[in-house]
């Protein structure tokens, strides 16, 4: 792990200058890199890497920083993808004080941001929605591993997010394959189900809170049932696939998993 530390003397630029500091450490190393600050000082950029170009861990500092105080923090993606389900799990549900999030991509255009962010139980859930992602999309469009769906699970998450008032997210796209796939069926479908499914367990999980109830079978399945019911999308999924009853299953099973894990 390698750590520096950069003393700001205008904090109204830190914004600027920590994606500069950034993406000069990712050029000349070619690394995966974070950079983080706090929103109360603006004094000094922290910066760490694992040496690594396929993964980022969080120094000592860095983590200190964003258990402590109110935090923005930047990384790049040598994917030049939107967030993955572990930035998700990695950073927004350890550190419940990051109120800013941003993934640069190495190609130096692509951005991707998460501000206003708000504590919720989502970012606790985040890997098992993407599961649910991964059985429709894998199970019932028949796509397994095409890029431009896993771009769309991903943005879609972003869009969830925003959606639901979880976050503000702001992208600038720069990608060719996704550009021109980005209003097939598919694409469409897998990016708009990501946003329906996010909404549906933020219902779950706010009605189980307003109920002040644990979660189990008999209270989950009829919220459940009845909001996909409604779901056009999910509807129009079903539609295309025409496998209704084992699609429902499917996501019925998930969801039971899902309710164990929660207390
Ligand atoms: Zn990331």
């Amino acid at each position: 792990m390698r750590d520096e530390k950069i003393p700001v003397h205008t904090p109204e630029c830190i914004e600027k200058l920590t994606i500069k500091t950034l993406m000069d450490r990712v050029t000349r190393t070619g690394n995966e890199w974070i950079a983080a600050y706090s929103e109360n000082t603006k004094k000094e950029i922290l910066l760490c890497t694992e040496c690594s170009p396929k993964f980022c861990g969080v120094s000592s500092d860095v983590s200190c920083l964003l258990s402590t105080e109110e935090s923005s923090v930047y990384h790049n993606h040598p994917s030049n993808k939107p967030f993955s389900s572990s930035d998700f799990t990695n950073f927004l549900y350890n550190y419940e004080r990051i109120i800013s999030f941003h993934a640069c991509g190495n190609d130096g255009k692509s951005v991707f941001s998460l501000s206003n962010i708000c504590n919720n139980d989502i970012f606790n859930k985040i890997s098992e929605i993407e599961i649910i992602m991964q059985n429709i999309i894998t199970g019932y469009l028949f796509c397994q591993s095409d890029p431009v769906l896993d771009y769309a699970v991903r943005h879609g998450f972003g869009l969830g997010l925003d959606k639901n008032g979880i976050a503000k997210y702001e992208y600038n796209i720069h990608n060719m394959q996704y550009d021109l796939r980005k209003n097939n069926p598919d694409v469409q479908i897998a990016q708009i189900f990501t946003v329906d499914i996010i909404t549906l367990f933020l219902e779950i999980i706010e009605f189980h809170r307003n109920k002040n109830k644990n979660l189990d079978m008999h209270t989950v399945r009829p919220v459940v049932h009845n909001i996909l019911n409604n779901n056009v999308n999910f509807k129009v999924c079903v539609f295309r696939t025409h496998q209704l009853n084992s699609c429902q299953k499917d996501i019925y099973e998930s969801l039971s998993n899902f309710k164990f894990q929660m207390q």
